[in-house]
């Protein structure tokens, strides 16, 4: 695996790889690699010819500092990791050389209310550093597929509003939540939790599908409020959202269309997110 800090190297390698017609992957993350991420590389691997990866710990999504001060930073591991998934290239670049003309958003990206629900009500700016650093990675990357997760279905969302309001002609492919066998989303935040807590946690997969199984037997209210209870009561402090939305704006379950059961609650002090395509 090829492994580069600058975007002249990685555009160089790229041309190459490019004017010899091979199919570009690229699969962006922050790094503390699990298998929730491998299963991103792998599948680019099975969808394109040469698969890029980036680590890079964006600043300008986080809008509290503390939570980007406490984010793990396992460089080595994550090269390792990907090597063993047979990546070809990580992109690992500083601050300075993804924002070379600063930090600072010129332009807000017109995303609509989307921004604003959910995860956009708990984590005010989240979604604009979203799209400012993959928008910039896009242009570093040029790839033929986006890999990105269902766990952040949200972004997904946000993202192809980003992608056609810029008009970046790209095909973002949306992998599916890996998850450990009792049923719990592999993510970066559960190494912080306690062994306890990590089998408590798996009560939000148990939810969800329980709102699957009963979509057409409750009322979504009903629903909603049958899975808060049940996550309070497997020790989870609080819940900042369950809610049954469309899939496509994330606004309120019309009944209509087709639906997802999107949450996120904290146990141990740490934040989890899951979700699940209802229908
Ligand atoms: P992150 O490093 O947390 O920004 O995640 C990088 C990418 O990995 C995002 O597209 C995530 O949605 C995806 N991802 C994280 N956890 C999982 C998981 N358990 N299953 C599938 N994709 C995941």
């Amino acid at each position: 695996m090829i492994i580069v800090k600058t975007v002249k190297e990685l555009q160089q390698i790229l041309s190459a790889e490019k004017a010899g017609g091979k199919k570009i992957g690229f699969v962006p993350t922050m790094g503390a690699l699990h298998q929730g991420h491998m299963s991103l590389i792998e599948t680019a691997k099975k969808n394109t010819d040469f698969v890029v990866a980036s680590v890079f710990v964006n600043p300008t999504q986080f809008n509290d500092a503390n939570d980007f001060e406490k984010y793990p930073l396992k460089t080595e591991e994550d090269a390792i990791l990907l090597e063993q998934h047979h990546c070809d290239l990580l992109f690992l670049p500083s601050v300075s050389e993804m924002y070379p003309n600063g930090k600072e958003l010129k332009k807000k990206y017109n995303l609509g209310r989307i921004e604003q629900l959910l995860e956009g009500s708990f984590r005010a700016g989240h979604f604009q550093g979203v799209c400012q650093v993959v928008n910039l990675l896009l242009d570093y990357v040029q790839p033929d597929i986006l890999f990105m997760g269902q766990k952040d279905y949200q972004q997904i969302k946000v993202i192809l509003k980003m992608l056609a309001e810029k008009k970046i002609d790209v095909q973002l492919f949306m992998v599916p939540i890996l998850r450990a066998t009792d049923g719990l989303a592999f993510s970066s935040r559960n190494a912080r939790l306690s062994e306890d807590a990590k089998m408590k946690a798996t009560i939000l997969h148990k939810c969800l599908l329980e709102t699957k199984e009963n979509l057409q037997k409750y009322s979504q209210t009903e629903l909603e409020k049958q899975a808060k209870s049940n996550i309070l009561a497997n020790g989870f402090t609080s819940i900042d959202y369950y809610s049954i939305c469309n899939q496509d704006d994330l606004e309120a379950w019309d009944g209509k269309q087709k639906a997802v059961a999107l949450t996120a609650a904290w146990i141990d002090g740490v934040r989890l997110i899951d979700n699940m395509e209802l229908n």
